[in-house]
Protein backbone atom coordinates (compact mmCIF):
# COMPACT_ATOMS: atom_id res chain seq x y z
CA UNK A 1 0.00 0.00 0.00
CA UNK A 2 3.07 2.29 0.69
CA UNK A 3 4.46 1.81 -2.11
CA UNK A 4 2.05 3.86 -4.21
CA UNK A 5 3.15 7.33 -2.18
CA UNK A 6 6.94 6.43 -2.93
CA UNK A 7 8.30 6.96 -6.44
CA UNK A 8 11.34 6.32 -8.06
CA UNK A 9 12.84 8.81 -10.16
CA UNK A 10 14.96 10.10 -12.48
CA UNK A 11 16.18 13.31 -10.80
CA UNK A 12 14.43 15.89 -13.40
CA UNK A 13 11.24 14.49 -12.61
CA UNK A 14 11.40 14.96 -9.11
CA UNK A 15 9.71 18.65 -9.10
CA UNK A 16 6.34 17.03 -11.70
CA UNK A 17 5.16 15.09 -9.49
CA UNK A 18 5.87 11.82 -11.88
CA UNK A 19 4.93 8.25 -11.33
CA UNK A 20 7.61 5.66 -11.61
CA UNK A 21 10.81 6.06 -14.02
CA UNK A 22 13.75 4.39 -14.01
CA UNK A 23 17.03 5.66 -13.02
CA UNK A 24 20.03 6.93 -14.83
CA UNK A 25 22.95 5.05 -13.33
CA UNK A 26 26.65 4.91 -14.73
CA UNK A 27 28.03 1.85 -16.28
CA UNK A 28 30.50 0.20 -13.17
CA UNK A 29 33.78 1.10 -15.84
CA UNK A 30 33.59 4.59 -15.92
CA UNK A 31 34.51 4.40 -12.05
CA UNK A 32 38.01 4.25 -10.75
CA UNK A 33 39.37 3.21 -7.41
CA UNK A 34 39.73 7.00 -6.14
CA UNK A 35 36.32 8.71 -5.75
CA UNK A 36 35.81 10.93 -8.99
CA UNK A 37 35.85 13.78 -6.09
CA UNK A 38 39.49 12.58 -5.02
CA UNK A 39 38.52 10.88 -1.50
CA UNK A 40 39.99 7.63 -0.53
CA UNK A 41 38.23 4.87 -1.76
CA UNK A 42 35.85 3.55 0.79
CA UNK A 43 33.62 0.18 0.96
CA UNK A 44 30.82 2.14 -0.79
CA UNK A 45 32.52 4.05 -2.80
CA UNK A 46 30.55 2.95 -5.86
CA UNK A 47 27.61 4.13 -4.63
CA UNK A 48 28.54 7.22 -3.45
CA UNK A 49 29.86 8.33 -6.61
CA UNK A 50 26.40 7.30 -8.73
CA UNK A 51 24.77 9.14 -5.46
CA UNK A 52 27.19 12.02 -6.25
CA UNK A 53 26.47 12.25 -9.97
CA UNK A 54 22.78 11.90 -9.49
CA UNK A 55 22.95 15.24 -7.39
CA UNK A 56 24.86 17.35 -10.01
CA UNK A 57 21.84 16.75 -11.75
CA UNK A 58 19.12 18.04 -9.18
CA UNK A 59 18.06 21.08 -8.81
CA UNK A 60 18.19 22.73 -5.70
CA UNK A 61 15.98 25.44 -3.97
CA UNK A 62 16.46 24.76 -0.17
CA UNK A 63 14.15 26.91 2.37
CA UNK A 64 15.02 30.44 3.02
CA UNK A 65 14.17 32.23 6.31
CA UNK A 66 11.87 34.70 4.08
CA UNK A 67 9.96 31.93 2.54
CA UNK A 68 6.05 32.70 3.46
CA UNK A 69 4.68 30.04 5.87
CA UNK A 70 0.99 28.34 5.10
CA UNK A 71 -0.84 27.31 8.38
CA UNK A 72 -1.81 24.15 8.55
CA UNK A 73 -4.03 21.82 11.03
CA UNK A 74 -1.54 19.18 10.58
CA UNK A 75 1.77 20.03 9.26
CA UNK A 76 4.30 17.03 8.87
CA UNK A 77 8.04 18.35 7.63
CA UNK A 78 11.00 16.31 7.91
CA UNK A 79 14.69 16.99 8.60
CA UNK A 80 18.01 15.63 8.27
CA UNK A 81 20.94 15.63 10.42
CA UNK A 82 24.36 16.41 8.83
CA UNK A 83 27.20 13.35 9.44
CA UNK A 84 28.25 13.47 12.08
CA UNK A 85 32.24 12.51 13.33
CA UNK A 86 31.29 8.71 14.46
CA UNK A 87 29.83 8.10 10.94
CA UNK A 88 32.53 10.02 9.38
CA UNK A 89 34.81 7.87 11.41
CA UNK A 90 32.67 4.72 10.28
CA UNK A 91 33.39 5.92 6.57
CA UNK A 92 29.75 6.41 5.78
CA UNK A 93 28.16 7.45 2.98
CA UNK A 94 25.30 10.02 2.84
CA UNK A 95 22.41 8.81 1.06
CA UNK A 96 19.92 11.33 1.42
CA UNK A 97 19.32 14.75 -0.57
CA UNK A 98 16.69 17.52 -0.21
CA UNK A 99 16.46 19.52 -2.37
CA UNK A 100 13.88 21.66 -1.20
CA UNK A 101 10.14 22.65 -1.63
CA UNK A 102 9.40 19.91 1.04
CA UNK A 103 11.00 17.24 -1.05
CA UNK A 104 13.08 14.55 0.16
CA UNK A 105 15.27 11.61 -1.84
CA UNK A 106 16.77 8.26 -0.41
CA UNK A 107 19.25 6.78 -2.42
CA UNK A 108 18.93 3.37 -1.30
CA UNK A 109 21.88 1.11 -2.62
CA UNK A 110 21.16 -1.93 -4.06
CA UNK A 111 22.55 -4.78 -5.43
CA UNK A 112 21.23 -7.04 -8.48
CA UNK A 113 21.78 -11.14 -8.91
CA UNK A 114 23.93 -10.49 -11.14
CA UNK A 115 25.97 -8.21 -8.37
CA UNK A 116 25.53 -5.08 -10.48
CA UNK A 117 25.18 -1.72 -8.14
CA UNK A 118 22.25 0.75 -8.62
CA UNK A 119 20.60 3.31 -6.69
CA UNK A 120 16.89 3.00 -6.12
CA UNK A 121 15.89 6.50 -5.71
CA UNK A 122 12.86 7.37 -3.96
CA UNK A 123 11.45 11.08 -3.71
CA UNK A 124 8.95 11.86 -0.52
CA UNK A 125 7.06 15.00 -0.48
CA UNK A 126 6.31 16.90 2.68
CA UNK A 127 5.38 20.32 3.66
CA UNK A 128 8.33 21.55 4.48
CA UNK A 129 11.65 19.76 4.03
CA UNK A 130 15.04 21.20 6.22
CA UNK A 131 18.39 19.86 4.76
CA UNK A 132 21.42 19.33 7.02
CA UNK A 133 22.80 23.56 6.84
CA UNK A 134 18.91 24.15 8.56
CA UNK A 135 18.85 26.13 11.95
CA UNK A 136 16.83 25.06 14.93
CA UNK A 137 15.97 28.32 14.37
CA UNK A 138 14.70 28.28 11.02
CA UNK A 139 13.38 24.37 11.38
CA UNK A 140 11.76 26.29 14.70
CA UNK A 141 10.00 29.03 11.92
CA UNK A 142 8.01 27.06 10.12
CA UNK A 143 6.91 24.25 12.17
CA UNK A 144 6.01 25.82 16.31
CA UNK A 145 6.24 29.23 15.76
CA UNK A 146 3.01 29.15 13.64
CA UNK A 147 1.37 26.80 16.77
CA UNK A 148 2.60 28.90 19.73
CA UNK A 149 0.17 31.75 18.61
CA UNK A 150 -2.59 29.14 18.09
CA UNK A 151 -2.43 27.77 22.19
CA UNK A 152 -3.42 32.24 22.67
CA UNK A 153 -6.27 31.80 20.20
CA UNK A 154 -7.59 29.02 22.76
CA UNK A 155 -5.88 25.86 20.38
CA UNK A 156 -4.47 22.69 21.91
CA UNK A 157 -1.43 22.58 20.03
CA UNK A 158 0.93 19.67 19.83
CA UNK A 159 4.63 19.22 18.09
CA UNK A 160 6.19 15.90 17.59
CA UNK A 161 9.95 14.99 17.03
CA UNK A 162 9.40 11.52 15.54
CA UNK A 163 12.52 9.47 14.43
CA UNK A 164 15.03 6.54 14.74
CA UNK A 165 17.48 7.05 18.18
CA UNK A 166 20.61 9.15 16.93
CA UNK A 167 18.83 11.10 14.52
CA UNK A 168 18.42 14.30 15.79
CA UNK A 169 15.20 14.77 17.81
CA UNK A 170 16.44 16.02 21.48
CA UNK A 171 19.06 18.27 19.51
CA UNK A 172 16.13 19.61 17.73
CA UNK A 173 13.36 19.93 20.57
CA UNK A 174 15.97 20.47 23.59
CA UNK A 175 18.63 22.57 22.07
CA UNK A 176 22.36 21.97 20.33
CA UNK A 177 24.71 20.06 21.67
CA UNK A 178 27.84 22.32 21.48
CA UNK A 179 30.74 20.33 22.97
CA UNK A 180 29.45 18.16 25.71
CA UNK A 181 26.79 20.42 27.20
CA UNK A 182 23.78 20.55 25.54
CA UNK A 183 22.47 24.77 24.66
CA UNK A 184 19.36 24.34 25.98
CA UNK A 185 18.72 27.93 24.74
CA UNK A 186 18.77 26.65 20.99
CA UNK A 187 16.02 23.85 21.04
CA UNK A 188 12.47 24.07 19.98
CA UNK A 189 11.46 24.11 23.38
CA UNK A 190 13.23 27.21 24.23
CA UNK A 191 12.55 29.25 21.31
CA UNK A 192 8.62 28.37 21.45
CA UNK A 193 8.34 30.06 25.60
CA UNK A 194 10.17 32.81 24.30
CA UNK A 195 7.47 33.54 21.86
CA UNK A 196 4.94 32.72 24.63
CA UNK A 197 6.48 35.31 26.30
CA UNK A 198 6.44 37.71 23.58
CA UNK A 199 2.51 37.22 22.62
CA UNK A 200 1.80 37.43 26.26
CA UNK A 201 2.87 40.94 26.43
CA UNK A 202 1.92 41.74 23.16
CA UNK A 203 -1.30 44.36 23.14
CA UNK A 204 -3.48 41.98 21.09
CA UNK A 205 -3.07 39.36 23.59
CA UNK A 206 -2.41 41.43 27.08
CA UNK A 207 -5.84 42.24 28.01
CA UNK A 208 -6.68 38.37 27.62
CA UNK A 209 -4.88 38.11 31.51
CA UNK A 210 -3.24 35.25 30.80
CA UNK A 211 -0.35 33.17 33.06
CA UNK A 212 1.70 30.68 31.39
CA UNK A 213 2.80 27.20 33.11
CA UNK A 214 4.89 24.15 32.50
CA UNK A 215 4.86 21.17 33.34
CA UNK A 216 7.65 18.47 31.85
CA UNK A 217 7.17 14.30 32.33
CA UNK A 218 8.16 11.36 30.40
CA UNK A 219 6.07 8.24 29.61
CA UNK A 220 8.22 5.03 29.90
CA UNK A 221 6.66 1.84 29.34
CA UNK A 222 2.90 3.66 29.59
CA UNK A 223 3.67 5.29 32.88
CA UNK A 224 3.66 9.15 33.70
CA UNK A 225 6.88 9.95 35.21
CA UNK A 226 7.32 13.54 36.26
CA UNK A 227 10.53 15.45 35.39
CA UNK A 228 10.09 18.05 37.55
CA UNK A 229 9.32 16.09 40.81
CA UNK A 230 12.15 13.88 40.98
CA UNK A 231 10.18 11.46 38.43
CA UNK A 232 7.48 10.94 40.54
CA UNK A 233 5.36 7.73 39.76
CA UNK A 234 2.04 9.54 38.28
CA UNK A 235 -1.37 8.30 37.98
CA UNK A 236 -3.38 8.80 34.73
CA UNK A 237 -7.10 8.96 35.28
CA UNK A 238 -10.36 9.50 33.21
CA UNK A 239 -13.44 11.04 34.35
CA UNK A 240 -16.89 9.97 33.58
CA UNK A 241 -16.71 13.16 31.17
CA UNK A 242 -13.74 11.37 29.84
CA UNK A 243 -11.46 13.90 30.69
CA UNK A 244 -7.80 12.90 31.05
CA UNK A 245 -5.78 13.77 34.28
CA UNK A 246 -2.36 13.33 35.30
CA UNK A 247 -2.51 13.05 39.17
CA UNK A 248 -0.54 15.68 40.87
CA UNK A 249 1.44 16.73 38.17
CA UNK A 250 3.75 19.48 38.88
CA UNK A 251 2.57 22.70 37.07
CA UNK A 252 5.02 25.46 37.55
CA UNK A 253 3.92 29.21 37.16
CA UNK A 254 6.66 30.77 35.00
CA UNK A 255 7.27 34.49 34.11
CA UNK A 256 9.82 34.71 31.97
CA UNK A 257 11.62 32.15 28.98
CA UNK A 258 14.72 32.01 31.53
CA UNK A 259 12.65 30.35 34.16
CA UNK A 260 11.57 28.04 31.58
CA UNK A 261 15.32 27.14 30.07
CA UNK A 262 15.74 26.37 33.79
CA UNK A 263 12.83 24.13 34.22
CA UNK A 264 14.11 22.78 30.94
CA UNK A 265 17.68 22.22 32.36
CA UNK A 266 15.93 20.23 35.20
CA UNK A 267 13.67 18.54 33.87
CA UNK A 268 16.45 16.73 31.05
CA UNK A 269 19.13 16.06 33.85
CA UNK A 270 16.16 14.55 35.84
CA UNK A 271 15.50 12.57 32.60
CA UNK A 272 19.19 10.92 31.71
CA UNK A 273 20.24 10.80 35.52
CA UNK A 274 20.73 6.87 36.67
CA UNK A 275 21.42 5.64 33.37
CA UNK A 276 23.90 3.52 32.11
CA UNK A 277 24.67 3.19 28.69
CA UNK A 278 24.43 6.92 27.28
CA UNK A 279 21.20 6.74 25.27
CA UNK A 280 19.47 3.96 26.92
CA UNK A 281 16.58 5.02 28.75
CA UNK A 282 15.45 7.90 27.29
CA UNK A 283 15.60 6.19 23.58
CA UNK A 284 12.96 4.13 24.95
CA UNK A 285 10.70 6.81 26.53
CA UNK A 286 8.86 9.66 25.67
CA UNK A 287 9.53 13.17 27.02
CA UNK A 288 6.18 15.53 27.21
CA UNK A 289 7.14 19.60 27.63
CA UNK A 290 3.88 21.11 28.17
CA UNK A 291 3.39 24.88 28.50
CA UNK A 292 -0.27 25.90 29.32
CA UNK A 293 -2.14 29.29 29.12
CA UNK A 294 -4.39 30.14 32.21
CA UNK A 295 -6.71 32.67 32.90
CA UNK A 296 -6.10 34.75 35.90
CA UNK A 297 -9.25 33.61 37.26
CA UNK A 298 -10.04 31.64 40.70
CA UNK A 299 -10.57 28.63 38.55
CA UNK A 300 -7.17 29.17 36.83
CA UNK A 301 -9.42 27.77 33.69
CA UNK A 302 -7.57 26.23 30.97
CA UNK A 303 -6.72 29.03 28.13
CA UNK A 304 -4.84 27.07 25.59
CA UNK A 305 -1.83 24.35 25.79
CA UNK A 306 1.35 23.39 23.66
CA UNK A 307 2.65 20.05 24.08
CA UNK A 308 6.22 19.68 22.92
CA UNK A 309 7.26 15.60 22.58
CA UNK A 310 10.54 13.98 22.03
CA UNK A 311 9.30 10.59 20.97
CA UNK A 312 10.81 7.26 21.73
CA UNK A 313 13.23 6.02 19.21
CA UNK A 314 11.20 4.38 16.51
CA UNK A 315 13.26 1.68 15.88
CA UNK A 316 12.61 0.39 20.03
CA UNK A 317 9.14 -0.46 18.80
CA UNK A 318 10.28 -3.03 16.12
CA UNK A 319 13.39 -4.28 17.68
CA UNK A 320 12.42 -7.82 18.37
CA UNK A 321 16.17 -9.27 18.89
CA UNK A 322 16.37 -8.93 22.51
CA UNK A 323 15.50 -12.55 24.85
CA UNK A 324 14.56 -10.38 27.45
CA UNK A 325 10.69 -10.37 28.40
CA UNK A 326 10.86 -6.87 30.03
CA UNK A 327 12.59 -5.40 27.02
CA UNK A 328 9.81 -7.05 24.87
CA UNK A 329 7.33 -5.68 26.84
CA UNK A 330 8.89 -2.09 26.50
CA UNK A 331 9.06 -2.60 22.50
CA UNK A 332 5.53 -3.47 22.06
CA UNK A 333 4.24 -0.31 24.48
CA UNK A 334 6.56 2.15 22.24
CA UNK A 335 5.11 0.02 19.17
CA UNK A 336 1.85 0.42 20.40
CA UNK A 337 2.28 4.62 21.38
CA UNK A 338 3.24 4.90 17.76
CA UNK A 339 1.03 3.40 16.31
CA UNK A 340 -1.66 5.42 18.18
CA UNK A 341 -0.29 8.44 17.60
CA UNK A 342 0.20 7.89 13.35
CA UNK A 343 -3.90 6.90 13.93
CA UNK A 344 -5.04 10.12 16.34
CA UNK A 345 -3.72 12.58 14.02
CA UNK A 346 -5.05 10.85 11.48
CA UNK A 347 -8.35 11.20 12.96
CA UNK A 348 -7.95 14.97 13.64
CA UNK A 349 -7.54 14.87 9.74
CA UNK A 350 -10.83 12.96 8.93
CA UNK A 351 -12.26 15.38 11.54
CA UNK A 352 -13.31 11.45 12.71
CA UNK A 353 -15.38 10.96 15.90
CA UNK A 354 -14.05 8.98 16.67
CA UNK A 355 -10.39 9.13 18.40
CA UNK A 356 -8.67 6.00 19.38
CA UNK A 357 -6.94 7.69 21.99
CA UNK A 358 -7.03 4.91 24.55
CA UNK A 359 -4.37 2.70 23.17
CA UNK A 360 -1.75 4.28 24.56
CA UNK A 361 -1.02 6.36 27.47
CA UNK A 362 1.00 8.70 25.33
CA UNK A 363 -2.57 9.44 23.20
CA UNK A 364 -4.75 9.01 26.02
CA UNK A 365 -2.82 12.40 27.94
CA UNK A 366 -2.53 14.02 24.78
CA UNK A 367 -6.43 13.30 24.30
CA UNK A 368 -7.51 17.35 24.40
CA UNK A 369 -5.22 17.98 21.92
CA UNK A 370 -6.81 15.41 18.94
CA UNK A 371 -10.83 16.96 19.53
CA UNK A 372 -12.07 20.11 18.28
CA UNK A 373 -12.10 22.57 15.61
CA UNK A 374 -8.85 24.07 17.01
CA UNK A 375 -6.15 21.46 17.66
CA UNK A 376 -3.66 21.93 15.27
CA UNK A 377 -0.24 19.43 14.89
CA UNK A 378 3.16 18.97 13.28
CA UNK A 379 5.42 16.40 13.35
CA UNK A 380 9.12 16.57 12.49
CA UNK A 381 10.40 13.40 11.24
CA UNK A 382 14.01 13.40 11.82
CA UNK A 383 16.38 11.31 9.99
CA UNK A 384 19.99 10.02 9.56
CA UNK A 385 21.75 10.72 6.36
CA UNK A 386 24.12 7.32 6.59
CA UNK A 387 23.50 4.22 4.28
CA UNK A 388 23.95 2.10 7.69
CA UNK A 389 20.21 3.70 8.34
CA UNK A 390 18.15 3.47 5.36
CA UNK A 391 15.90 1.15 6.10
CA UNK A 392 14.95 3.05 9.33
CA UNK A 393 14.78 6.33 7.27
CA UNK A 394 12.55 4.70 5.05
CA UNK A 395 10.57 3.22 8.10
CA UNK A 396 10.70 6.97 9.39
CA UNK A 397 9.22 8.40 6.23
CA UNK A 398 6.41 5.86 5.56
CA UNK A 399 5.14 6.47 8.96
CA UNK A 400 5.57 10.20 8.16
CA UNK A 401 3.96 9.95 4.94
CA UNK A 402 1.31 7.93 6.26
CA UNK A 403 0.29 10.73 8.72
CA UNK A 404 0.02 13.46 6.16
CA UNK A 405 -1.88 10.85 3.60
CA UNK A 406 -5.39 12.59 4.38
CA UNK A 407 -4.26 16.15 5.01
CA UNK A 408 -3.40 17.05 1.63
CA UNK A 409 -6.44 19.96 1.68
CA UNK A 410 -5.47 20.44 5.49
CA UNK A 411 -4.48 24.45 5.14
CA UNK A 412 -6.57 26.68 6.80
CA UNK A 413 -6.73 30.60 6.76
CA UNK A 414 -5.05 32.85 9.90
P1 LIG B 1 17.98 11.55 19.18
O1 LIG B 1 17.44 12.41 20.27
O2 LIG B 1 17.07 11.47 17.99
O3 LIG B 1 18.39 10.20 19.66
P2 LIG B 1 20.15 13.43 19.21
O4 LIG B 1 19.37 14.69 19.16
O5 LIG B 1 20.69 13.00 20.53
O6 LIG B 1 19.29 12.22 18.60
O7 LIG B 1 21.29 13.55 18.13
C1 LIG B 1 22.33 12.59 17.96
C2 LIG B 1 23.64 13.31 17.67
O8 LIG B 1 23.58 13.99 16.42
C3 LIG B 1 23.97 14.37 18.71
O9 LIG B 1 25.35 14.34 18.94
C4 LIG B 1 23.57 15.67 18.05
O10 LIG B 1 24.35 16.75 18.49
C5 LIG B 1 23.82 15.39 16.59
N1 LIG B 1 22.86 16.14 15.75
C6 LIG B 1 21.56 15.87 15.61
N2 LIG B 1 20.95 16.73 14.78
C7 LIG B 1 21.91 17.59 14.38
C8 LIG B 1 21.93 18.73 13.52
N3 LIG B 1 20.82 19.15 12.88
N4 LIG B 1 23.11 19.38 13.35
C9 LIG B 1 24.23 18.95 13.98
N5 LIG B 1 24.27 17.89 14.79
C10 LIG B 1 23.14 17.21 15.01
MG1 LIG C 1 17.07 11.85 22.26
Amino acid sequence: KNLETVKSVAPQEINKGSKRLSCVVKPPDTLTKRGKFGEASRPNQKFYDMIQDFRETLELTPLSTTDTIEPRRICVCVRKRPLNKQDINKKEIDVVSVPGKGALLVHEPKQKVDLTKYLDNQVFHFDYSFDETATNELVYKFTAKPLVQSIFEGAMATCFAYGQTGSGKTHTMGGDFTGRQQNNTKGIYALAAQDVFTYLHHRRFVNRDLSAYVSFFEIYNGKVYDLLNKKAKLRVLEDDRQQVQVVGLEEVLVSNAEEVIKMIQIGSACRTSGQTSANANSSRSHAVLQIALRCNDRAATLHGKFSLVDLAGNERGTDVSSNDRSTLVETAEINRSLLALKECIRSLGKNSDHIPFRMSTLTKVLRDSFIGEKSRTCMIAMVSPGMASCEYTMNTLRYADRVKELNGNSAING
